[in-house]
């Protein structure tokens, strides 16, 4: 292969969405392609936020560069520091980023542009972007790079996720269940919509933008995944035929602890030796870890149902409390947000730790005590329960979660739903059941393990043959070695 002026074999960008939960993925694809492939550049694209967030975890990765992109805040009426979708405390804010996101085309371009000019003329080999950056595409093809999408989600999910806001079946029928014309024999029913998705209108913003995002994402040249072919297999299948390119399942792309990449906002968290020493008192299985992920909070009403009913379950639990919708992330927590006098009883008896804003989540979910997480199925989070065997209490809130919930529950069995977005009202006698339910039984605990042990055989070599992860990445790289060939023999698209 032909090196360009720099001496490299070719340049791949990674332009991640500026929010931990996808962040993180990419991180994981930078650090397996750097060691794969040591003679190519790789290129993470961010705001400037985010990138000082991260680059500690480089430094012995001599061959990723960071590039920084700016937001033109008063363009897009985002708050000044808006960086990081962490830091916004609305899901309407949160909207306005993704959709603010789609004015950095033109530096993006001018950015390729530079990269272009310092290998001599010629263009990453390769873009891969973020599923919610799907414009990027046009800005790679206008080089003459190939453009991939990472998803951060399944294609399970995601298949539900995209035909809702392209069809909006919930404004064609009155009807409790709802069907895809694309999507033969899924239903859905309408409980498994978020608000904002039960609230679309015509020509709604979120659904124009999911439309055109997943559109340009089918002109790419095929697509990766952060998921696992056992948990997915024929979903994948389907995505490979209707797009007619190919899919590469590469996960879980996960870090080995919570140190290695810290959330933007610096929000005090908990250590993960106090989470170790408190999880350490008790016996293999016994404690329900509680988290909404690094976005979601549950109202003050449903709070406080929930802490009766993990007092009421008599087990053991780590919750991660946040501030309710429409408190901002830095205010303190008020006491009146919990039953009176619940954290004074819970800690004297050792029964529940709390943990304010951010909890190290993998150190947890490694711990041989935890035996259930409680959890809104962000799919990050589910990747690690799973690859940590421990089974799921589903509490989905927004966006494409009630689908992860939907293909844990009914496709693999490992979870069970609690309780579905923030308008569903819980009471603590059905919280402390279910939470007795799962940690007591066997049956999902034996599936998890399971799926923990086909999960990690995907990313292991076995008696000399590769796990189905390991495969799909091996192909993603040799592809982007021939595409890297053919540019330099003069091809082009
Ligand atoms: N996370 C964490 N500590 C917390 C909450 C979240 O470390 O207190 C991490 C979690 O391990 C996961 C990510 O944040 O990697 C959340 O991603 P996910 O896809 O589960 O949900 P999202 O936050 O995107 O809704």
């Amino acid at each position: 292969m032909e090196k360009g002026k720099t001496g490299i074999d070719g340049t791949v960008v990674l332009f991640p969405f500026m929010a931990h939960g996808h962040l993180n993925p990419f991180l994981e694809l930078a650090q397996l392609l750097s060691t794969r492939i040591p003679s190519f550049t790789i290129t993470i694209v961010s705001t400037p936020a985010n990138i000082l967030n991260v680059r500690p975890r480089f430094l012995s990765y001599p061959t990723v560069r960071f590039s920084e992109l700016h937001f033109h805040i008063s363009d897009d009426s985002l708050p000044a520091d808006a960086q990081n979708t962490d830091t916004l405390t609305s899901q309407s804010a949160v909207t306005r980023f993704y959709h603010a996101s789609e004015s950095l085309q033109p530096s993006f371009h001018r950015l390729i542009s530079q990269i272009t000019e310092s290998d001599g003329g010629r263009p990453p080999i390769c873009i891969v972007s973020d599923m919610f950056l799907g414009w990027t595409v046009d800005v790679a093809h206008s080089f003459g790079s190939h453009h991939v999408p990472l998803y951060t989600s399944g294609p399970y999910a995601m298949s539900i996720y995209n035909s809702i806001w392209t069809h909006l079946p919930q404004r064609l029928t009155c009807a409790d269940h709802l069907t895809f014309p694309d999507l033969p024999g899924v239903t859905i029913d309408r409980t498994q919509l978020s608000r904002s998705m039960k609230s679309a209108t015509e020509n709604d913003p979120s659904s124009d933008f999911t439309i055109r995002q997943s559109e340009y994402c089918r002109r790419s040249d095929g697509s990766l995944w952060n998921t696992v072919e056992v948990l997915e297999r024929s979903s994948l299948d389907n995505w490979a035929r209707s797009t007619g390119k190919p899919v590469w399942a590469i996960g879980p792309l996960l870090p080995n602890s919570s140190k290695e990449f810290e959330r933007v906002g610096k929000l005090p968290g908990l250590s993960p030796l106090v989470c170790t020493e408190w999880l350490n008192q008790h016996p293999p299985n016994s404690v329900v870890y509680v988290s909404f992920g690094s976005q979601n909070t549950i109202p003050v009403a449903l709070m406080i149902e929930l802490a009766k009913g993990l007092e009421e379950s008599g087990k053991a639990f780590i919750w991660v409390i946040r501030n309710p919708p429409g408190f901002e992330v830095g205010e303190s927590f008020r006491a009146e947000w919990l039953p009176e006098g619940f954290e004074d009883r819970i800690t004297e008896r050792k029964q529940g730790l709390l943990v304010r804003n951010w909890a190290p989540q993998l150190e947890i979910l490694s711990h041989e005590s935890i035996g259930a997480f409680l959890s809104h199925c962000g799919w990050n989070s589910v990747l690690e329960s799973l690859s940590r065997g421990v089974p799921i209490i589903g509490w989905p809130i927004e966006s494409e979660q009630f689908y992860n919930s939907k293909l844990l529950e009914e496709e693999l069995g490992v979870c069970v739903e609690l309780a579905r977005g923030i308008d569903d009202m819980i009471n603590g006698g059905d919280v402390a059941r279910m939470v007795r339910l799962v940690l007591e039984g066997e049956e999902m605990r034996r599936k998890s393990e399971v799926l923990r042990e086909k999960m990690m055989t995907a990313v292991s070599v076995v008696e000399g043959v590769k796990g189905s992860s390991l495969q799909a990445l091996d192909h993603f790289v040799e592809t982007v070695r021939m595409w890297g060939q053919k540019y330099s023999k003069g091809g082009s698209l």
